[in-house]
């Protein structure tokens, strides 16, 4: 493991460093949380100025249009753009991080001709079709189906939790395309009757969003956001030439997308509760006591606080761990699951303790006048939204499964099969 930067290393830094410098200064006000044109607007136009500087797709391979950066530049990359508090990726998530790098590896040369420089240049905005009502940690249970009818599949189901569908282009869309593997068939050892796993049968496709057939239901988060929809599918026609990897296949095609997301997914968020902690102690010696002094003289408070900021900065380590082995041609599976689960429990109690140190302001999601501030309201609110952060992405239970089978040797599950 070798964590110094290089010369090369540091003169990327610092050129992206003066980039932003100049760049950020200049981005129009962020739209409101609700306004999904308005945001899909914002996050696509900040894409374009990543495209055009030369940034886009840090992690994609410079023979599909991006920046084919080493490992350790893409760190630096997501450290300095969320220390400088430039905007996330977020309408461009699932294109930029999953399914853009699905076709790199798995697309016919028409699609990634098709798809890739759209994603790249902010001009193609995705969503993620995996999860159903029944299907979600046991994602291989999905039932959404996909006849074959001549050149086309026909698809009728229900999609769920689809983050950014209400304003998507394009849905990575997992469908059973072979009934006999249904989920109903499965005996307890994940075999079917038939001798079929459930595994198979199930195919991944590119769904153009405007296709007759498609409607989107926004449904509200604990925040008040609308942030996920849900997606229902019938008779939607779709070509089987937006197949990705072969029909009955999609069961290893989503391993690679999901071999994408469970990456550096959380980086900004690692940085953003740095940010958090900060604005917490800042807001303590603000607060003052009605006997004299501030909530700061708590002894209790500043070492809870410390020990939290010393956890971040363990898992800011085991992240750099994780790519640096990535650096060395190994997977880091059980780096990124001890990362997931630790980091979203740490990131739910930082929220806690700013909540214990915005007392009765903590019982809003928007801005008290006379209470600490600015910006408590904002604290409540990512406070609320960390709850979906062990769940995202696989839950905290999925994770230590994980660990639990591939680390430690214990037996697999008997009964479930996870994403
Ligand atoms: C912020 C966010 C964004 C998301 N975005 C998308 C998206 O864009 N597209 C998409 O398709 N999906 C998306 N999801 C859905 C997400 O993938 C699922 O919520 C997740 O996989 C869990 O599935 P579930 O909600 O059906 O819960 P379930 O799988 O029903 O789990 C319920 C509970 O049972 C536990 N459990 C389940 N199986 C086991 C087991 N084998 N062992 C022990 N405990 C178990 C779980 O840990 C959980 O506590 C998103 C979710 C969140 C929170």
């Amino acid at each position: 493991m070798d964590l110094r930067l290089s010369e090369a290393e540091l003169a990327f830094r610092d050129r992206l460093r003066a980039w932003l410098a100049i760049t950020l200064p200049a981005l129009p006000a962020g739209p409101d949380r609700d306004d999904w044109p308005g945001r899909r607007r914002y996050d696509t136009s900040w894409q374009r100025r990543l495209f055009d500087a030369g940034y886009a797709g840090v992690d994609w391979p410079a023979e599909h249009g991006g920046l084919g950066a080493s490992l350790t530049e893409q760190l630096i990359f997501l450290e300095e753009t969320a220390r400088a508090r430039a905007p996330y990726v977020g309408a461009n998530f699932v294109g930029l991080l999953h399914a853009g790098p699905t076709l790199i590896v798995e697309g016919t040369d028409e699609q990634r001709a098709r798809h890739l420089p759209g994603i790249l240049r902010g001009d193609e905005v995705w969503c993620q079709g995996f999860s159903e009502p029944d299907a979600g940690s046991d994602l291989a249970s999905l039932r959404t189906s996909a006849v074959r009818d001549g050149d086309h599949y026909v698809i009728s189901g229900r999609k769920v939790w689809t983050s950014f569908g209400q304003v998507a282009d394009y849905c990575e869309l997992l469908v059973r395309t072979d009934p006999e593997a249904r989920p109903h068939s499965v005996s307890k050892h994940g075999v079917s009757k038939h001798g079929v796993s459930k595994h198979g049968g199930i195919s991944w496709l590119i769904l153009p969003m405007d296709t007759p057939g498609v409607q989107v239901r926004p449904l509200r988060t604990a925040v008040g956001s609308s942030e996920f929809s849900e997606l229902i599918l019938d008779d939607v026609r779709v070509p089987v030439s937006a197949r990705v990897g072969a029909e009955n296949d999609g069961w290893r095609v989503a391993m690679v997308t999901f071999s994408f997301e469970r990456g550096t997914a959380f980086i900004g968020d690692v940085i953003e509760s740095r940010n958090i902690i900060e604005q917490t102690a800042a807001i303590a010696r603000s607060v003052r006591l009605p006997g004299g002094g501030t909530l700061w003289d708590d002894a209790a408070l500043r070492r809870d606080l410390g020990r939290l900021t010393a956890e971040v900065s363990g898992l800011w380590s085991l992240i750099r761990k994780n790519v640096s082995e990535a650096s060395a041609g190994m997977i880091p599976v059980q780096g990124a699951s001890v990362f997931k689960l630790r980091f979203t429990e740490s990131r739910q109690r930082i929220g806690d303790l700013a909540a214990h140190v915005l007392g009765r302001a903590s019982l809003a999601m928007s801005d008290l006048p006379g209470l600490p501030g600015p910006g408590h309201g904002r604290i409540v609110e990512d406070r609320v939204n960390t709850l979906s952060f062990t769940i995202a992405a696989g839950t905290s239970q999925i994770q230590k499964n994980i660990l639990a089978e591939r680390a430690l040797g214990l037996p697999n599950e008997p009964r479930w099969t996870s994403r």
